[in-house]
């Protein structure tokens, strides 16, 4: 396939194409698949940003009396807190088992006090560089010192325990995790695109080879019966060419020589319209348009018909033809009588060709459903390698001797053709130099 380039081209341009679509699809479900994560860990983020808010606004409401001030029952409930203008270890303390606490005081998080003007009051854990006050109307706020870190964060209003405004907390924690991940997942989706695309760029271009196989079998073939059929026609035509040139070349041209000549252009031409009706036959049948004079049709009558037409042949070629149609009663099939004459005649033909001693039997029986009827001869035999091919058309297992018979190698592709016009098959039964059996099964009408 590769070696034409016709083909070769259309296998490129389909590999390309299934590739192209495959990568943009794979790139969208990477892309999907990446914002979903952020959105999703984002989301994880938050919620647990907010309700480690909610329980220490909670918490530490009623302790709160003088807005501006933590009392000390407040810092017991947060005992790292490190007050403005005090020094505090820097070095970050256990965390505490209390499970609130215990987030707070995780690696990442800050939590930070502020009066109502934005100065800062305390703070607990590792804190940004730079943070701005508290905005009122954006409680969530994510933020990036110099050094490029990036933190999300969480501004409440407190309220004193006389419902006064006492000072914002902020409690916040580092994207540092968050940005690892996602851009770990970033790498892993920027090499693993390539790669799978690599994958699928090989699945592709195998893939189409696969598509255009039964494609490229089917042009092989129509070349194959292109090629075979302009030779068949030859070979005809140039036998008239050089019969006609050689009359024309003629001095004295008697009137037997003239009719030697027109006779053999008459056997030509007989020879090359038969090559042409059974090409136009084969193409109905390919197309579906041949028009069948369906009827009920006795087997036994074409058997016996055949045997006796072919009686005269068999018997100047020193054979035996007997048939042998034994059933207690006629087997009937629904179909075209004449082509179902030309099936089995065509088989008894070759029969007689291909055998040169010994006897040609020709069976009808029943074979469940189905009506079978086996052409048997003693001949020459077809050896397995041809076997498989012996339907195509124009196979001849031997040229020359198959010409010398008439035949052009379309017998047993009519024959197949037909038999699957009538819901039928013929299959093959062959030893080199015992005999070979032909099969035909086909359907019987019902009620026979
Ligand atoms: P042809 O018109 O050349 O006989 P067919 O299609 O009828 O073409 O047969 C194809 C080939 O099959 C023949 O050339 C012949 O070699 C082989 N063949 C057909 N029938 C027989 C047979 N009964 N015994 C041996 N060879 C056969």
């Amino acid at each position: 396939m590769n070696q034409n380039r016709l083909f070769f081209l259309t296998r490129w341009r389909l590999a390309g194409l299934y590739a192209g679509v495959m990568g943009i699809i794979l790139s969208l479900s990477g892309l999907c698949v990446y914002h979903w994560m952020a959105h999703a860990d984002w989301q994880a983020l938050d919620q647990e940003l907010e309700s480690v808010a909610g329980t220490l606004h909670d918490g530490l409401e009623p302790k709160l009396k003088q807005p501006g001030q933590i009392e000390s029952s407040a810092e017991q409930l947060l005992p790292s807190l490190c007050l403005a203008d005090t020094t505090c270890p820097t070095q970050p303390t256990a965390p505490t088992k209390r499970h609130i606490l215990g987030a707070v005081q995780q690696d990442g998080y800050y939590l930070r006090f502020l009066d109502l003007s934005g100065r800062m009051i305390a703070t607990l854990g590792q804190q940004p560089e730079e943070v701005p006050p508290p905005a009122q109307k954006e409680p969530w706020q994510t933020l990036q010192d110099s050094a490029g870190n990036r933190y999300h964060q969480v501004s409440l209003l407190l309220k004193t325990d006389r419902n006064q405004p006492w000072g914002y907390m902020q409690i916040g924690r580092s994207l540092r995790d968050f940005d690892a991940r996602l851009s770990n997942t970033k790498i892993v989706l920027l090499v693993g695109l390539p790669v799978a695309m690599l994958l699928v760029s090989v699945a592709s271009w195998w893939l189409a080879g696969l598509a255009m196989r039964p494609v490229y079998q089917s042009y092989h073939q129509i070349q194959q019966f292109t090629a075979d059929a302009a030779h068949e026609l030859r070979t005809p035509l140039a036998a008239i060419r050089a019969t006609v040139e050689s009359t024309l070349d003629a001095d004295n041209l008697t009137v037997t020589d003239a009719r030697g000549t027109l006779q053999t252009i008459d056997r030509q031409n007989h020879r090359l319209s038969q090559l042409v009706q059974d090409l136009l036959l084969l193409s109905r049948m390919d197309l579906n348009v041949l028009t069948l004079n369906r009827q009920s049709c006795c087997l036994n009558d074409i058997v016996n018909d055949l045997v006796e037409e072919f009686t005269a042949l068999a018997i100047a070629a020193n054979l035996q033809l007997t048939a042998h149609t034994q059933g207690y009663y006629p087997l009937y099939v629904l179909g075209d009588e004449e082509q179902l004459y030309r099936l089995i005649a065509n088989l008894i033909n070759n029969a007689i060709q291909y055998t040169s001693r010994g006897e040609i039997k020709v069976l009808l029986n029943r074979d469940d459903h189905h009506a079978l009827v086996q052409v048997q001869d003693t001949g020459i035999g077809i050896a397995p390698e041809d076997q498989p091919h012996l339907f195509n058309r124009f196979y001849r297992v031997n040229r020359d001797r198959s010409r010398q018979t008439g035949g052009s190698g379309l017998g047993l592709a009519i024959a197949s053709a037909i038999a699957q016009v009538h819901q039928g098959e013929i299959t093959l039964k062959s030893e080199l130099s015992k005999g070979s059996t032909f099969a035909v099964r086909l359907p019987i009408l019902s009620g026979s």
